[in-house]
C-alpha cells in the first residue's frame, strides 16, 4: 500500500542546493507547501564535508569580469557564459545572505571578510569559515530552513523514481527506509538536488552517499545526461581513503614534493611562477601522474603517492588557518603536518557533468529542474575551479526554488490515482528486489569492477583503446545488474535494498561517462586523452548531451554559449 501526500513543490536533497531552494521557495511563497526529502539526515549531506571555502569577489583588487573570466579560462572555455555571468553577479550577495543566516565568515583584522587563494583564480576570492566551510555553512542553511513551518521534511526517504504524467514531472516515488513503505510525494514541480557522483570510481573524496541517484533518475525519465565525460580529480586526497587535504593547504602556501624532495611543480610551466601549487586542479593532477611515471613518486601499499609540505608554514599558522587538515593528517594516517609530510595522489573529487538545465535551472522535462552537483548549467565547462560549487549550489538553488515555485502556481495538480498508480507499480519493482533469493550477481562485486573500469579506462589520462574497453565494460556490467541476487528480506532499515538501488543508479551513470568520454576526441580540461593531446574548438567545442536508451546511450550535442569572452588558449 503506498501512502500519498501532496505539496506544492517537492524538492530532493537536503545539500546546501536543496536546503537553499527550499527556503527561497518557502519564503516566495509562505502559503506553498515544500517537501524537502533526502535519503540522509540533512545535517550528513556531503556539503557538510566542503573545507576551502567559497567564491565571489571581495577584494578591492577583484571584479565580476575577473571571477568570470577566471571561471570560463578554468572551464576550458566549455563553460555556458550567460550561466558564468549571472553567477559572478549573484554570488557576493549569497555570500553575504548566508552570513546574515549564521555562517561564520573568517574576517580580517579590519573586519573585512578574509579571503584565502584558491588554483586558477587571479586574486584571493575564496571566502571561508576556518576549514570546515562545508558544515558552518550547511548548518546555517539547515537552521535558517527550520523557520519556516512551510517546509516539510521526509528525512532518510530514498527517491527511486520521477513521477511523469502527460509529459510533466509531478512528484515522486520514495522509499522510506525506516520501515520498508512506499510513498508518493506529490507536487507540481520537482527540483533535483541529489549531488554527485563520485562513488563510481574507487579512489575518491566523496562520501559513501554520492552515488549519483538523481542523475539516474532524470536519465531514466528522458532527460539527457551533459558532459559526463569531465570528472574533476582533485591533486590531493589522501592514499587508500580517499579523504581530502583540501586546497586551502596549498593555498596558504604548502608546497607539494616528490620523491627527490623537489617542489616538483615549478617544472610544469602554467606561467603561475612562483605560485607552482596554486594551477588548477587538472594540470596539478596529470603533473603528479606525470611524477609517478618518471619514478619520483613515493610508494606504499596502496601504490604511488607525492606530498603536501606544510611544515614551513609553522603551528600557528596550521592551527589558525588549516586546524582540520592537522586532525585529519592525525587521525587517518597517523602523520603531523607541523612535522611531517602529508602524502596524497589525485582523487576523483566533483563531477562537471551532470542533469542538463539551462539559466534558469530548468531541464527538457517541463516541471523538472535541477541544481548542485546533480546539474550541469554549465557553470563549470571541462574543469571546475575550486570554491565555485558551494556558492553555484546557493545561486542556483535559489533560482531553482524561484522557479519551480512560478511553475508550481501556473500549473493544475494532477491526477492523484494515475500518479499513485505509477508509485505502486515502482513499489512492485522493488518489492521484487529485496531479498529476492534469486539472480546470480553479487552488488558488491559488480561495484568493484566498475569502479575499476572506470579507474583504468576513464581516469586522469585517458587513452581511446582504454575508453573503449570502458565503454563495453560498463555497459555489460548495466546488463549484468538486472540479475542482481539480495539476502535480506527484512523491511526496516534493509541497506542492501538500498545499495541495490544505488548500484543500480551508479551502473548508468559509468556507461553514459565512459561513452561521452571515448566520443570526445581532443584533450580540454579534465579530459585529457593521450591519442589527442590538445583541444579542438573546430570539432568539440559544444556539449555532450547522453539520451538513455536500453541499448546504451545515444550521443546528441548541445551548443555551448559564448559570450565576450572569446575562447584562446588555456595558460596560466
Ligand atoms: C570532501 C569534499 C570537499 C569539498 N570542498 C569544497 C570546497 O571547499 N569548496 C567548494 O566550492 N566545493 C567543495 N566541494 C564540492 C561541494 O561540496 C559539493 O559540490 C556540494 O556541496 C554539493 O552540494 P549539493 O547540495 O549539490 O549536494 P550534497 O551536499 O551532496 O547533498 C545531496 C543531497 O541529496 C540527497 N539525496 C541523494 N540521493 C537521494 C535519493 N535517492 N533520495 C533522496 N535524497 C537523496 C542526500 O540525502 C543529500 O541530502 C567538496 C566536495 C567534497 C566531497
Amino acid at each position: 500500500m503506498v501512502q500519498s501526500s501532496r505539496h506544492d513543490i517537492v524538492i530532493v536533497g537536503g545539500g546546501a542546493a536543496g536546503l537553499r531552494a527550499a527556503i527561497q521557495a518557502a519564503e516566495a511563497n509562505p502559503d506553498a507547501s515544500v517537501a524537502l526529502v533526502s535519503k540522509v539526515y540533512p545535517m550528513r549531506s556531503h556539503t557538510v564535508s566542503a573545507e576551502g571555502g567559497a567564491a565571489a569577489i571581495a577584494r578591492e583588487d577583484d571584479s565580476l569580469e575577473l571571477h568570470g573570466f577566471d571561471t570560463v579560462k578554468g572551464s576550458d572555455f566549455l563553460g555556458d557564459q550567460d550561466v558564468i555571468q549571472y553567477f559572478v553577479e549573484d554570488a557576493p550577495r549569497e555570500l553575504a545572505l548566508l552570513e546574515n543566516w549564521g555562517c561564520p565568515w573568517s574576517r580580517n583584522d579590519d573586519g573585512s571578510v578574509s579571503t584565502r587563494a584558491f588554483g586558477g583564480m587571479t586574486t584571493k576570492r575564496t571566502w571561508y569559515a576556518t576549514d570546515k566551510v562545508g558544515f558552518h555553512m550547511l548548518h546555517s542553511l539547515f537552521q535558517h530552513s527550520m523557520r519556516f513551518p512551510n517546509i516539510v521534511r521526509y528525512d532518510e526517504f530514498f527517491v527511486t523514481k520521477l513521477l511523469v504524467e502527460d509529459g510533466v514531472c509531478q512528484g515522486v516515488a520514495a522509499l522510506e527506509i525506516r520501515t520498508g513503505e512506499f510513498h508518493a510525494i506529490l507536487g507540481r514541480a520537482v527540483i533535483l538536488a541529489t549531488g554527485g557522483a563520485g562513488k563510481i570510481f574507487p579512489f575518491t573524496t566523496n562520501g559513501t552517499i554520492k552515488t549519483g541517484d538523481g542523475m539516474a533518475l532524470a536519465y531514466r525519465a528522458g532527460v539527457p545526461l551533459k558532459d559526463m565525460e569531465f570528472v574533476q580529480y582533485h591533486p590531493t586526497g589522501l592514499p587508500g581513503t580517499g579523504i581530502l587535504i583540501t586546497e586551502a593547504a596549498r593555498g596558504e602556501g604548502g608546497y607539494l614534493r616528490n620523491n627527490k624532495d623537489e617542489r616538483f611543480l615549478v617544472e610544469y610551466d602554467y606561467g603561475v611562477g612562483d605560485k607552482a601549487e596554486l594551477g588548477p586542479r587538472d594540470m596539478v593532477s596529470r603533473a603528479i601522474i606525470q611524477e609517478f611515471e618518471a619514478g619520483r613518486g613515493f610508494e606504499n601499499r596502496y601504490g604511488n603517492y607525492c606530498a603536501v609540505d606544510l611544515r614551513h608554514l609553522g603551528e600557528e599558522h596550521i592551527d589558525a588557518k588549516l586546524p582540520f587538515v592537522r586532525e585529519l593528517a592525525r587521525t587517518y594516517i597517523g602523520v603531523d603536518p607541523v612535522h611531517e609530510y602529508i602524502p596524497i595522489r589525485p582523487v576523483v573529487h566533483y563531477m562537471m557533468g551532470g542533469v542538463d538545465t539551462d539559466i534558469t535551472a530548468a531541464t527538457p522535462l517541463p516541471g523538472l529542474y535541477a541544481a548542485g552537483e546533480v546539474a550541469c548549467g554549465s557553470l563549470n565547462g571541462a574543469n571546475r575551479l575550486g570554491s565555485n560549487s558551494l556558492t553555484e549550489c546557493l545561486v542556483f538553488g535559489a533560482v531553482a526554488g524561484r522557479n519551480a515555485m512560478d511553475f508550481a502556481r501556473g500549473s493544475a495538480d494532477g491526477d492523484q490515482a494515475r500518479l499513485v498508480a505509477q508509485a505502486e507499480e515502482e513499489a512492485a519493482r522493488v518489492e521484487a528486489l529485496r531479498g529476492n533469493g534469486k539472480g546470480s550477481e553479487q552488488i558488491s562485486s559488480l561495484r568493484v569492477e566498475m569502479n575499476s573500469a572506470l579507474e583504468a579506462g576513464c581516469g586522469v589520462y585517458r587513452e581511446q583503446g582504454t575508453m573503449a574497453v570502458a565503454a563495453d565494460a560498463t555497459r555489460s556490467i548495466r546488463q549484468r545488474a538486472a540479475d542482481l541476487h539480495l539476502k535480506d528480506t527484512s523491511k526496516v532499515f534493509n541497506t542492501e535494498v538500498i545499495s541495490a538501488l544505488e548500484l543500480l543508479n551508479m551502473v548508468e551513470l559509468a556507461e553514459a561517462l565512459a561513452v561521452s568520454a571515448l566520443h570526445r576526441k581532443e584533450s580540454r580540461g579534465a579530459h585529457t586523452c593521450r591519442d589527442y593531446p590538445t583541444r579542438d574548438d573546430q570539432n568539440f567545442l559544444y556539449h555532450t548531451l547522453a539520451h538513455r536508451t536500453e541499448d546504451g546511450p545515444r550521443l546528441d550535442r548541445k551548443d555551448v554559449n559564448l559570450g565576450h569572452w572569446e575562447p584562446q588558449e588555456r595558460k596560466y
